[in-house]
Order: C-alpha cells, then structure tokens, then sequence
C-alpha cells in the first residue's frame, strides 16, 4: 500500500468515523505509528485534519462559507448567511435565516449547531437560542418570507417598534415561516 493510498484510507474513515487514534490507524493497515505519522504529516499541513485529545479528525472546510445555500442553492456571501455545523462535521451555509430555518427542519437530528448573526450588532449567536423578526417592512433582496435574528429580544422588540413584524423564538419561526408559505411561492420552490 502507497503513502497516498494510506492517506486516501484514512480520510475515508475520518469521514465515517469522526475520529480516530494514530493507534487504531497504525493496527487497521499494519504499519508502524511512525509510519501513519509521517503519512498524515501533509494532511495536517494542508489543514485538512487536525489533533485532538482522541486522535485525528477532519477540520471542516472553511470553502463552505463561500458556497451556495444548501437549501435553495443560491450564492451565499451576505452577512445574512447561516452556518449548520452537522454531526458529521461538515459545515453547511444557507444564504439566510429563512432557508437555515427550513434546512434544519429537513435534518435536525444531523445538524447540532447552527451559527447566525444578529442583524443589528452582526455579532455570531446561536440560532437556537436567538429570536427571529418576520415580516418586518424591509426589503433584504433573499428568501421570502425573511426572518431577522436577533439575540435579545428586547432589541428585536426595539427594531420591531420601527420596521413592524412578528417576533417568534426557534421553534415558532419555523411554524410560522412553513404556514407562510404554503400556498404563496417562495424563492426556489414550493413545499
Ligand atoms: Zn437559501
Ligand atoms: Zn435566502
């Protein structure tokens, strides 16, 4: 077995199984832990992998962020972009709050953190925990209807007071974003 095919192995497995020792690799293809170390070096160069405490994993490609929305495949490069970081630590980019809302619905056992931004102080929060503004008198040019988010309520409250809209916590924006768009046509598709 070449270095490369190695190389290849190992990354197949990282993909299925997260994380692995240099231990496990070195026992699996038979051959020394030297070895692996010095086959794995280029990967970790290459910030493909990275160290833990248990081992090895893939680092998630940070070229996602510049990808198209997994949910309506329209470019994502906006500060209104989401990122889900799945269970199998690949990172998706929706272009925004709207499609990372839906996304989620379609795979919420698989996705375990999903990144926004407050629309107001642009600041990274958990979309999880965060509030989200519907059908605010703003026009951001993405996915209709849009959902702002928002950290604290009491801004969105405060943005609320100016541009109009609903606020809903996690869990309702979903609802409340499905029930909208049964019947009227979204941005990609109908659902
Ligand atoms: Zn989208
Ligand atoms: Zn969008």
């Amino acid at each position: 077995m070449l270095p490369i095919e190695r190389r290849q192995q190992i990354l197949l497995w990282l993909e299925q199984e997260e994380c692995l020792r240099i231990s496990e690799i070195s026992k699996r293809l038979e051959f020394s832990e030297i070895t692996i170390y010095r086959d794995i070096k280029p990967l970790l160069d290459q910030q493909k992998i990275s160290k833990t405490s248990k081992g090895i994993r893939l680092v998630p490609q940070q070229q996602m962020l510049y990808n198209h929305c997994s949910y309506c495949h329209k470019a994502c490069h906006s500060r209104l972009s989401v990122q889900l970081m799945k269970s199998n630590q690949q990172v998706e980019q929706t272009c925004c709050a709207h499609c990372a809302l839906l996304r989620y619905q379609n795979c919420r056992e698989d996705v375990l953190q999903i990144i926004c931004r407050d629309f107001l102080t642009d600041t990274t929060i958990n979309a999880k925990m965060a509030c989200f503004l519907l059908h605010a008198d703003i026009n951001l040019h993405c996915c209709q209807p849009q959902a702002l988010p928002f950290e604290s309520v009491h801004q969105a409250k405060q943005f609320q007071s100016g541009f109009g809209g609903v606020i809903y916590d996690f869990e309702g924006a979903i609802q409340a974003i499905q029930t909208d768009m049964t019947g009227s046509a979204c941005c990609h598709k109908e659902t």
